[in-house]
């Protein structure tokens, strides 16, 4: 078959009209759909119901009573079953509220305001720097946007960022003082850290000494494919001495319920003491009868992984209509590529060149509502416009059904629009 992009111009206006029939009749349908944000359906949710009744008793295993004031950086129970689902020493693990985000966002303020490990404050650093791996997660972007420092993509592949840009990078400039990084099942691309990345990055010698991984595991337990494994920063880190490099988060939101579950933060034992300092000052201690249901719930770490094969099972579906409708629909065009996601929340496509915006915005006028075209770029800027994160957790199989098929169709109509102006 003769891929879309091979059309004479003859042929293309005749597809364009075919195609802006077929979009009418689903404008016409008064379709609402949302594909917007990675949000777990109703029914992932329902799945983990019995936390809101695993609270029997409300005392931990040393008779601590929960209700009250104490306890700073997480019960030892709750620290243990991270411990064991992680494989980092309970040391090393601070419990923190229920966001990720929020642990981040205080961490980065932290580091703006004090410092770290004797270094001057980042608040001070005149043209502070951030490597931000792109297409990436929207919100890291914001934070490090919204602490006044200039953002730098840096070129994902399937294996991470690429290291060869990262490493000549961060070797030249002490302004640059750190990377985010979604190691496992990336927000949006799916991308699973190498042995190698892995290692590069704990190992890479930067001008910055203060130089921080916020590595920011999220999807880490969230195989829908395949379970990946993932090597561990902190081991090759401490290996050549860059243990401090690491700051870790992880969260229960995209395990149990988002906005209700419990987020982690892991680093040395020299950083978390550092932290610990601060955050005496910033609160007396979080919501430890929340840690104490997630606890009784699960009872341990293998728990929370049959759970996740269950999560697993009831996304499958999803993710397979979403990747089989794209082959389906898109395959043999050439208008579009994608790369099949072994687990995490997404499936990033990648447009013809300057049609992102034009396909989003028709989805959007035919009632089916995508992430922002740009949004996985620094600045929401993206130097391509080809680039758009779909997130298939939300809507039922049946709304997801309509809306990939229009998603699909806007593809189309705005890559041959793009090439009937070209030709
Ligand atoms: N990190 C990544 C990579 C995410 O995709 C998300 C949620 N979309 C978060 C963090 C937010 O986590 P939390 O709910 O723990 O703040």
């Amino acid at each position: 078959m003769k891929k879309i992009t091979e059309f004479t111009r003859e042929e293309l206006l005749e597809l364009q009209e075919e195609l802006e029939k077929q979009y009418e009749e689903f404008k016409a349908q008064g379709l609402k759909l949302d594909m917007s944000r990675g949000k777990p359906a109703a029914s992932q949710l329902d799945l983990t119901n019995g936390l809101l009744t695993a609270l029997d008793d409300y005392h931990t295993e040393s008779g601590l009573d929960a209700r009250n004031y104490g306890v700073l950086d997480g019960i030892p129970e709750a620290k243990k079953l991270f411990s064991d689902l992680l494989d980092i020493p309970v040391d090393k693990i601070i419990v923190g509220g229920s966001s990720s985000l929020n642990l981040m966002y205080d961490a980065m303020t932290r580091l703006m305001l004090f410092g770290t490990q004797g270094e001057k404050p980042w608040k001070d650093v005149k043209g502070i720097k951030w490597l931000c791996p792109s297409p990436g997660y929207d919100r890291h972007f914001a934070v490090t946007e919204d602490m006044g420092m200039e953002l730098i993509p840096v070129p994902m592949t399937a294996e991470g960022p690429d290291m060869d840009v990262v490493e000549k990078l961060v070797a030249e400039d002490d302004t640059i003082k750190g990377i985010w990084c979604v190691p496992l099942h990336s927000n949006p691309l799916g991308a699973c850290y190498s042995d190698e990345t892995v290692d590069r990055l704990a190992s890479m010698k930067t001008a910055a000494k203060d130089f921080r991984i916020f590595w920011d595991n999220a999807y880490g337990v969230h195989h829908i494919y395949e379970e990946v494994p993932l090597k561990d920063i902190f081991k090759a880190a401490a290996a050549c001495g860059n243990e401090d490099r690491i700051l870790y988060f992880f969260s229960t939101s995209k395990i149990t319920f988002p906005g209700a579950g419990i987020a982690i933060m892991a680093s040395s034992l020299s950083n978390i003491a550092e932290i610990k300092k601060h955050m005496t000052i910033q609160t007396i201690g979080h919501d430890k009868l929340n840690q104490l249901r997630h606890v009784k719930y699960f009872g341990n770490a293998e728990n929370i992984r049959a759970h996740m094969r269950k999560l697993a099972d009831a996304l499958r579906p999803k993710f397979d209509m979403v990747l089989d409708t794209l082959d389906a629909e898109l395959g043999e065009t050439g208008l579009a590529s994608w790369v099949t996601p072994k687990g995490g929340y997404f499936v990033a496509l990648d447009t013809l060149p300057g049609c992102a915006k034009e396909t989003v915005r028709l989805a959007k006028e035919a009632g089916v509502t995508m992430t922002g075209a740009g949004a996985t770029w620094p600045y929401k800027k993206d130097p391509k416009d080809s680039n758009i994160r779909i997130a298939p957790t939300y809507p039922t199989i049946e709304e997801l059904d309509k809306a990939i098929h229009l998603f699909c169709l806007c593809v189309k109509l705005a890559g041959v629009k793009k090439l009937i102006g070209e030709s």
